[in-house]
């Protein structure tokens, strides 16, 4: 039996974790579990699969489970900040990190530490600490196992392969749901439009990312820390069905493909180096009619662009980058900017902020608390 730490137990990935577990209770058992806010959901999931700890991240639920759980022997934690420390106190195998900010990044930090393998699907832990956090990782032989389709993508396709014979990592984008817009409409682009993603349903957060494309931007930058600093490459392929690709130095191209379903991504990473049985939907190649790639038009999709730029930067311009972006798009959602602002905001930080080249996990994090300060601001100043 595996004992599996599940960070975010009741959002998009969290929720896909447990119906894996489900039908693999001979495999595996949790011994933690973690919400923010959906209480309900939580006790549930305790009841079911009885953890150890379970942890609510808003206090202000921290009675309503308690007592739900009183009698069950299940230790009741609450508040955001105490993962990290709860994380190193309680003994598993792996941890399933689906955080979804900045506040995955020292869970991660801590599983490393304790020389446990990590399943990452929070992207802040590599955008905002990659290098620290993935020298940590070979210091202390653990693994970090990706779950995003693209990154599970180019890890099946690097299996069995040397690192030294990549030429370079090629990342797929669905394009999102403006792929085709005019440039000079996004400004007039609303919420309920950008949440309405082609291809894939995942929460409210990285579904405005994807529309904005820095979630692509986000995905470069952890496929260059995960991969060990290689050339990677952004096309736009709209009917998601590539994952990615990885180019070697004969010229020859291996590429993952599969129905976009984060199911697959996900129990991959669970049942890494083997495959299991599933009854997943099977890609049905003779109702694929076409499968096209055209290049990102970084001019309009500027968070693209700046995910770039702040990747060839380093240090804290990707935190800053990230902090920035979680902020306006927050301010996004609840209708207070315009889309065309988030990139503005974000710029604007970057042009601000004082920067360091090589930073430690407090400097990082530092620049990230920072960053939400003066967005804050700048935005309280438009509203
Ligand atoms: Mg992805």
């Amino acid at each position: 039996m595996q004992k599996i730490f599940l960070l975010g137990s009741t959002g998009s990935i969290g929720e896909n974790v447990l119906n894996i577990v489900r039908q693999h209770k001979d495999k595996f058992e949790f011994v933690g579990l973690t919400a923010n806010h959906r209480w309900e959901n939580l006790v549930s999931q305790a009841l079911e699969f009885r953890p150890k700890v379970v942890l609510i991240g808003n206090p202000d639920f921290e009675d309503n489970v308690k007592s739900a759980l009183e009698g069950t022997g299940i230790k009741v934690y609450s508040q955001e900040e105490n993962l990290a420390k709860l994380v190193a106190d309680t003994d598993f195998d792996l941890l399933f990190n689906s955080l979804v900010g900045c506040v995955g990044v020292l869970p991660t930090v801590e599983s490393l530490k304790k020389s446990k393998d990590v399943a990452l699907a929070n992207k802040e832990t590599l955008v905002v600490a990659g290098e620290y956090v993935m020298n940590l990782a070979k210091e202390k032989n653990a693994h970090v196992r990706p779950v995003d389709s693209e990154h599970s993508a180019i890890w099946q396709c690097l299996l069995g392969e040397a690192e030294k014979d990549i030429d370079k990592l090629i990342i797929t984008a669905s394009g999102g749901p403006f792929r085709t817009l005019p440039r000079e409409k996004m400004h007039l682009v609303t919420v309920k439009e950008a949440l309405n993603h082609p291809n894939w349903v995942m929460g409210n957060k990285i579904t405005i990312d994807s529309a904005t494309l820095m979630n692509k931007g986000f995905e470069v930058i952890e496929a260059f820390h995960f991969f060990g600093n290689v050339k990677v490459e952004v096309v736009v392929h709209p009917q998601s069905i590539i994952h990615s690709m990885v180019e070697f130095c004969d010229g020859s191209v291996k590429s993952q493909m599969g129905v976009p379903d984060m199911k697959i991504p996900i129990q991959f990473a669970l049942s890494y180096p083997n495959r299991w049985q599933s009854d997943f939907e099977r890609m049905d190649f003779r109702k694929i009619t076409e499968l096209t790639f055209e290049q990102p038009d970084f001019e309009k999709f500027r968070c693209l662009q700046l995910a770039l730029d702040c990747m060839e930067t380093g240090g804290t311009s990707t935190s800053v980058l990230n902090a920035a972006n979680e902020i306006a798009v927050e301010s996004f959602l609840k209708e207070q900017i315009k889309f065309t602002q988030i990139p503005e905001l974000i710029e604007k930080s970057i042009n601000e902020h004082e920067f360091s080249a090589h930073p430690n996990v407090e400097e990082v994090l530092e620049a990230d608390s920072w960053t939400r300060n003066f967005v804050k601001k700048e935005i309280s100043k438009i509203c």
